[in-house]
């Protein structure tokens, strides 16, 4: 009845072996399954749970939103509110438009950059994820990566001719045919590949020659690494942003934003269209409004000593293990690659992700009640409900599960 038994390819099994647990319920750091095996969860729906499943806080402003009504086809009040917190934290983001997913996010900001431009090409990295659009979907790392995809069938060289592919952690040349240069400022989705010093800062002054419009697909990076994202972090200005994931607190939610001077471009107020049924959801809204209420500058130094606490234990069980093996961190995000080097890009990552290790250390750590995403190219979501007994209890389980499965030289 659901191919392949999923709603989303990378929640199947396919690229661990076996068969997905179904989840009966969650809360806080765990999940249970239908047969009632409890899992400290790490995949917390690959990113928005960064409060942990089920927060008090996030249900009851759902539960209270609902009972005033679950869409209007009108603007709201907390659409507002939320504009207003986002451009607050994001360092020159001037205004927000919501829509319902990532997805819808970064399609509509390549569309704004190419109105906005009145030019045609984009540029994106191997190995970067930005939704499943056609344009976007070339080398897209991620569950394209996990089936064993380069692209999707389906997608006509049409749709991907203006589409070119870069390598990650390299300054592409950009010229004055350039709409836009998107990238996801640390990526996150071909396991978790830290920019190197200057790649931000190079694309900036790349696009800033040329013209083009800099856009940071900060999906994964947004209101996670910092109050202001990857912005912030890493103090480099895009004219572009699109969001998701975190900021709807686990209700469908994707936003794109951008410097003012491009507001006047977007459909009602210039030719750009995008639009939305339930853009701009109430219960979104109220659920993305309590998340980040949440989400004080000392929630991210908890955050960022919970993650630093996870990827020192699980290196340190590695090389008592003498496992090869490298956790990757950059603040409250990390990753880990069974191999002696962080990659730096998507030939390096796939090399890494497909060397047979990370499925058996999976099993392992399911068998032990501790569930990563099943697949290699995920990254690990710690959130601000594992406290330093969840991660110990993940490290123990980590260190047995590499007994268990000597990794690969
Ligand atoms: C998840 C993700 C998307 C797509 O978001 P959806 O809500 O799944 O459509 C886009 N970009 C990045 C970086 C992502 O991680």
């Amino acid at each position: 009845m659901i191919p392949g038994g999923v709603n989303s390819p990378v929640r199947s099994f396919r690229s661990v072996g076996g068969t997905p647990y179904f989840v009966a319920r969650a809360q806080g750091p765990h999940v249970w399954d239908v047969e009632g095996r409890r899992y400290i969860d790490y995949v917390q729906s690959y990113g928005p749970g960064i409060l942990g499943h089920a927060h008090p806080a996030v249900t009851e402003a759902v539960g209270a939103a609902a009972a005033d009504g679950t869409s209007y086809g009108a603007p709201t009040e907390r659409e507002v509110l939320l504009a207003e917190v986002l451009c607050d934290r994001v360092p020159g983001m001037a205004w927000t438009r919501l829509t319902s997913s990532g997805t819808e996010a970064a399609m509509a900001a390549v569309r704004l950059a190419r109105g906005a431009t009145g030019r045609n090409k984009i540029i994106k990295f191997a190995g970067c994820y930005h939704g499943h659009s056609d344009g976007l979907l070339a080398a897209g790392g991620s569950g394209v990566a996990n089936q064993g995809l380069a692209d999707s069938a389906g997608v006509t060289p049409g749709a991907v001719a203006d589409t070119v592919v870069a390598p990650y952690n390299q300054i592409p040349a950009v010229d004055d045919e350039v709409a836009a240069v998107v990238v996801e400022p640390v990526a996150a989705n071909m396991g978790v590949v830290a920019p190197v010093p200057g790649f931000l800062e190079g694309l900036r002054a790349a696009c800033d020659r040329v013209g083009a419009l800099l856009m940071f697909d900060e999906v994964i990076t947004g209101f996670r690494l910092s109050p202001g994202g990857a912005t912030e972090w890493f103090g480099v200005v895009p004219d572009l942003w699109c969001f998701g994931k975190v900021v709807g607190g686990g209700l469908p939610i994707g936003v794109f934003g951008g410097r003012d001077e491009l507001k006047g471009r977007l459909a009602p107020l210039g030719g750009v269209y995008q639009a939305g049924t339930l853009s701009g959801n109430p219960l979104a809204t109220a659920a993305g409004l309590a998340t980040l209420e949440q989400l004080t500058p000392d929630a991210y130094r908890t955050l960022a000593r919970t993650a630093a606490r996870l990827a020192d234990g699980m290196a340190a069980a590695a090389t008592e293990a003498g496992a090869v093996c490298t956790v990757p961190r950059v603040g409250p995000l990390l990753g880990v690659f069974f191999c002696a080097e962080a990659p730096a890009d998507f030939d390096q990552a796939k090399a890494a992700a497909e060397n047979g290790v990370y499925p058996r250390v999976f099993h392992s750590l399911l068998e032990s009640g501790v569930a990563f995403a099943p697949g290699p190219y995920e990254a690990l979501f710690p959130s601000l409900a594992h406290t330093d007994e969840h991660i110990d209890t993940t490290v123990e389980a980590f260190a047995a599960a590499l007994e268990r499965n000597p990794a690969a030289d």
